[in-house]
């Protein structure tokens, strides 16, 4: 994964559309001035291009990923023999939809 980059002057249509350039980029095609390594979320200037977003996207995202793989699992837990009931209703469900056909 690439790191993005924008224009963060004000008044540059760039930064008004919050567009991002490639990495290569280093100048802003649009306005001439310097670009900076931006979070691809919310568009706020980054310190360097180690991250593709700010701490407080960064955050939101690890915590949904979180989220998700605790739904995930929970639901495992429900189900007696887990991961192969799962299956199983995968399987139905794939062949209920064939017989539709
Ligand atoms: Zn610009
Ligand atoms: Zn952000």
């Amino acid at each position: 994964m690439s790191c993005l980059k924008g224009c963060i002057n004000k008044k540059c249509e760039t930064n008004k559309n919050k567009q991002t350039y490639p990495e290569k980029f280093d100048y802003c095609p649009k306005c001439g001035e310097r670009l900076y390594y931006v979070c691809k979320e919310c568009y706020t200037q980054l310190p360097d291009g180690s991250k593709q977003y700010c701490e407080l996207c960064w955050e939101k995202k690890q915590n949904a990923k979180e989220k998700a793989v605790d739904a995930v699992a929970a639901l495992v837990d429900l189900i007696p023999n887990g991961g192969a009931a799962v299956k199983n209703i995968a399987d139905t469900i794939g062949k209920f939809s064939n017989r539709r056909k």
